[in-house]
């Protein structure tokens, strides 16, 4: 068996060749993989900024940086598991509910396969329907949100799909397990003292950012991977998550976020989790004129690779 490699600096300058992520193969369709990087490339569920339809790209262009070891965990991804690209999801620009159903049917047919999607995003809608793929192949997942907002309203401007009530429709469909669903990293201004309470009113655990300031986070990712177990979990990262002098590239940012190495904590604690998908959502090239939300964004990626079931490890 030979494994993919990302086309290492000495092969091809790092600025040169197609950026796909990491500099991997192409693959036309998810079979004989055993993770895939997958782009959705869409802003039209956002309600502030735009501009996440060009997020893949972005977070692509800046990911031929990445080498394929993680110095710090000592995972070595691409000598146990099988990764391509898998290109972007076909949307539909003009049709929020139609884009929302060409992604349920676009991961319902890689989930065919035994494969981890790990997704570049896109505004946060595009987890709704990924959600749905997941939980149709594995029922009820574990949640773990790591995010400024909690994404549970009901509508927006009358609308049931958007990037602010992913978690609401989900919760609503049955495709999370809402004792078993952590948001973390919640802050901002709101409509009213309750704006959290919602989801602690379904049994959710809230982590407000401001409770977390200052903190290493292991204590409390071992937590949650305790409570877990081997119930099968879905990763959902909202790069608004981290503190906008961190990621200021994003559509609805929130002073007082996460650090990068909150971020890789979070992250790296999840290794011995179950995870069956995963997603980086809402990096918006347009507001990230250094690029530098694209490369935390794609390395956030490779780090969500590196904790996927099947990586062996060289230290
Ligand atoms: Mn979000
Ligand atoms: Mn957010």
């Amino acid at each position: 068996m030979t494994f993919n490699q990302p086309l290492g600096g000495n092969d091809m300058p790092r600025f040169g060749g197609t950026p796909t992520m990491m500099r991997l193969p192409e693959a036309k369709t998810a079979e004989g993989l055993d993770a895939c990087f997958i782009g959705v490339p869409i802003d039209v569920g956002a309600s502030w900024r735009a501009g996440t339809r060009f997020g893949p790209r972005a977070i692509r262009a800046e990911s031929c940086l990445l080498r394929p070891f993680n110095v710090a965990t000592g995972a070595a991804p691409f000598a146990s598991l099988q990764v391509a690209d898998l290109g972007d999801v076909a949307i539909n620009t003009f049709n929020l509910p139609d884009a929302s159903r060409r992604i349920r049917e676009a991961y319902a047919d890689l989930l065919r396969h035994p494969v981890r999607p790990i997704t570049l995003g896109g505004d946060h809608s595009i987890t709704y329907p990924i959600l749905q793929a997941v939980a149709a192949k594995h029922g009820p997942v574990a949640l773990i949100h790591i995010d400024a907002h909690a994404d549970i309203n009901d509508t927006m401007f009358g609308e049931k799909i958007a990037h602010g009530t992913t978690f609401r429709r989900a919760h609503d469909e049955g495709l999370i397990r809402p004792d078993l669903t952590f948001q973390i990293g919640l802050r901002g201004t709101g409509y009213s003292p309750d704006d959290f309470n919602w989801s602690r009113g379904q049994g959710f655990t809230v982590v407000p950012a401001d409770d977390i300031w200052g903190q290493h986070l292991t204590g409390l990712i071992d937590g949650i991977r305790a409570r877990i177990g081997d119930v099968p979990t879905y990763v959902s990262f909202d790069i608004d998550a981290l503190d906008p002098g961190v990621a200021p590239g994003t559509g609805t940012p929130e002073i007082g976020g996460l650090t990068a190495w909150q971020g890789l904590q979070l992250i790296r604690g999840c290794r011995g989790l179950n995870v069956v998908g995963c997603d980086i959502v809402e990096v918006s090239p347009p507001y990230d004129p250094s690029g530098n939300t694209a490369l935390v964004a794609a390395n956030l990626a490779f780090e969500l690779l590196c904790i996927l079931p099947g990586v062996s490890y060289n230290q």
